[in-house]
């Protein structure tokens, strides 16, 4: 009989070490997962100690508590990447959920590929970027996917499903109710028809103007969506007087007003409560009532704002 394979679970990892907000307590269990084939030993040892799981990707787009988490965070960190023809000329890309944005944005360029120059700078992984729907610079992750192997936990089937499967919509996939694992993605890209040199100088633009509008200290990127294109809830937050207001070591960035920043030891506390007050200003001022596009994990599960 082989020896079945031991998993390096570690225990009470501090979470902070794997968010951009750098807040987290410590996680009971943490498993990184270069393996997908690992992951049905974890569901039977989260299974065997009566545990929740957490399945998360560059960690920059959650807020982790300060009492970290009474359960087992898998960190999805599978990273192939691999080209194929695709229909009418065009190339596939297909890379596993572990892989950075920045990194299958690199290896597009280095194979002389075009489409995904607009995700220049932004963060997180294909599984992220899955989950979420994330897009900048008018580029969404539903414009380009072609199909994803998603994994159910309950059968532990790993299925190849078509864009349709996804019902994208702005910040917003099936994933997000279905609680499926991402594993892989392809994205159809074509073949770079401008000069090497324009790409790069179109790249050095889109990165300038990111720079220029958000804010460089710890966060998650924008904390709330926008109630609509044309109402930036970056925008309704700044009407509301609110940049540069700061609770505990927690601020709404004097740059951006849908950027909360943790200007160093911020606790969870603190972003929440900060939130909560923009929140609460944006709909006296205007009636509306901002959604949070950031994920938020107490220690027993996601909560909402
Ligand atoms: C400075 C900054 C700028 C940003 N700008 C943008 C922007 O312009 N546009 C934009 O859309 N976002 C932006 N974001 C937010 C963030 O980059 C995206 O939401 C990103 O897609 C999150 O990916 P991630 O791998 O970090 O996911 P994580 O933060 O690790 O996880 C987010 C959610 O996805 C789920 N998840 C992660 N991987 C998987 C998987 N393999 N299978 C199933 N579920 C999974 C997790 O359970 C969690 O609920 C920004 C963030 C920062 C810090």
């Amino acid at each position: 009989m082989p020896n079945k394979k031991e998993l390096a679970i570690a225990t009470n990892e501090k979470l902070s070490k794997y968010s951009t907000f750098q807040i987290g307590g410590p996680a009971d269990f943490f498993y990184k997962l270069e393996d997908p084939a690992d992951l049905i030993p974890l569901f039977k040892f989260a299974k065997k100690k009566k545990i929740p799981y957490f399945i998360m990707g560059g960690g920059s787009n959650i807020l982790f508590d300060d009492n970290g988490f009474r359960g087992l965070v898998i960190k999805i960190d599978n990273k192939n990447i691999s080209l194929s023809p695709g229909p009418k000329g065009s190339i596939l890309l297909t890379a596993d959920a572990g892989v950075s944005i920045a990194s299958i944005l690199d290896f597009s360029i280095k194979n002389d590929l075009s489409g995904l120059e607009s995700w220049v700078g932004l963060p997180g992984t294909v599984g992220g970027a899955v989950y979420g729907n994330a897009g900048c610079n008018g580029l969404e992750t539903s414009e380009i996917l072609t199909e994803a192997s998603v994994l159910d936990d309950k059968n532990c089937r790993i299925r190849k499903v078509p864009n349709n499967y996804f019902n994208f919509k702005y910040r917003q996939s099936k994933v997000k109710t279905s609680k499926e694992i991402v594993l892989s993605a392809t994205f159809k890209l074509e073949k770079r028809t401008m000069s090497a040199e324009d790409q790069k100088k179109m790249m050095t633009e889109i990165r300038q103007s990111r720079i220029a509008k958000q804010p460089f200290g710890a966060s998650t990127g924008s904390f709330f969506k926008n109630p609509s294109k044309a109402v930036p809830a970056g925008r309704l937050i700044e009407q509301a007087g609110l940049k540069g207001k700061t609770i505990g070591q927690a601020q709404i960035s004097t740059k951006h007003g849908n950027f909360l920043v943790n200007l160093g030891g911020a606790t969870s506390q603190d972003i929440l409560k900060l939130a909560r007050f923009a929140r609460q200003a944006v709909k006296l001022k205007f009636g509306l009532t901002l959604q949070e596009e950031v994920q938020i994990l107490s220690a027993n599960g996601l909560q909402k704002l």
